[in-house]
């Protein structure tokens, strides 16, 4: 029988706008050491903005609906941002489109390849991409295998982020860790200010997966591990993870689904609530 205590937690959590979907996790909770990020989305707003425009040979505007002509095909917050800054109607579309999670997108314009995507990505199909000065989240984009330049695009921290990583030390949460799939001075820039203790950056969605196996299978030197993702591509993450937590609003349905924990307002800071919770829960019943 589960101890009453269990569903006084479970009503304060859900009051505070954290859904627990069973007490086993409100006690998984109690003896987490280590608390994995996923970045976009979940750390900062996972809305983008185009920033600058670096062309080579063309019009700024001209690179910048280049893009966009790849990125009609695409779902993801970054394909949005680059749609929405794009001010040239769309007359073509792309065809034989290919989007590779982590990666960027490609397919066919008038029969010659276009490729709109992160530098290692394009660099492995044998482009020479130039490094930008800028720091941001920067999409390079090829056609015919020539480099035309890269955006730079930025996404801003939730107000209540450093907070949150705050709150979990306070909470005694012994290490904070960011994995994303951003480039590595995003991650650096992100982390330092957050104050996060490590990141990973240029992950797959895949090695993120491997990431979390690895600190759960060294339990004596993490503890439970939790993962908090808003579940674009994140999904099989939250599914490795002791207790794998969800951003509600934000988050895909897949993520919400595959979730132990969904935080409805989005708000990072909840994780510790969820935390103070556990330990008081745990206090009064055993
Ligand atoms: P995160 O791990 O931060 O949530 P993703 O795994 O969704 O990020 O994406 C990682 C990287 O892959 C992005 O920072 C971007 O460089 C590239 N990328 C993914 N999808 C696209 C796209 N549609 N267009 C351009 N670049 C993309
Ligand atoms: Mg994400």
């Amino acid at each position: 029988s589960i101890p009453l205590g269990f569903f006084a937690g479970i009503g304060t959590a859900s009051k505070n706008g954290i859904l627990i979907k069973g007490s086993n996790y409100l006690e998984a909770l109690n003896t987490v050491q280590t608390a994995v990020f996923d970045k976009t989305g979940t750390l900062t707003q996972g809305s983008f903005s185009v920033t600058t425009v670096h062309a080579l040979n063309h019009q700024p505007a001209q690179l910048l609906t280049l893009a966009a002509l790849a990125e009609q095909h695409s779902t993801h917050p970054i394909g949005q941002s680059i749609l929405a800054a794009n001010q040239t109607p769309l007359k073509e579309t792309l065809t034989d489109v290919q989007e590779s999670a982590g990666h960027g997108i490609c397919g066919l314009l008038n029969g010659q390849l276009l490729q709109v995507g992160n530098a290692s990505w394009l660099q492995a199909s044998g482009i020479q991409t130039s490094t930008p000065v800028e720091i941001g989240t920067s999409v390079h984009v090829a056609y015919q295998q020539n480099y035309l330049g890269y955006l730079i695009i930025a996404d801003t921290v939730k107000p209540d982020a450093q907070a949150a990583i705050t709150q979990l030390k306070q909470v005694g949460i012994h290490q904070t860790i960011m994995l994303t799939g951003d480039n590595q001075p995003v991650a650096q820039q992100v982390s330092a200010h957050l104050g996060i203790d490590h990141y990973q950056s240029e992950l797959l969605p895949q090695d993120k997966v491997t990431a979390v196996a690895k600190l759960t299978a060294n339990r004596m030197v993490n503890g439970k591990v939790v993962f908090v993702g808003d579940g674009i591509n994140d999904t099989p993450v939250l599914a490795r993870a002791d207790v794998g937590v969800a951003m509600g609003g934000l988050g895909s349905d897949a993520a919400i689904e595959a979730a132990d924990i969904v935080l409805m307002s989005d708000e990072p800071t909840k994780l510790a609530t969820a935390i103070s919770i556990a330990h008081y829960t745990h206090h009064i019943v055993w």
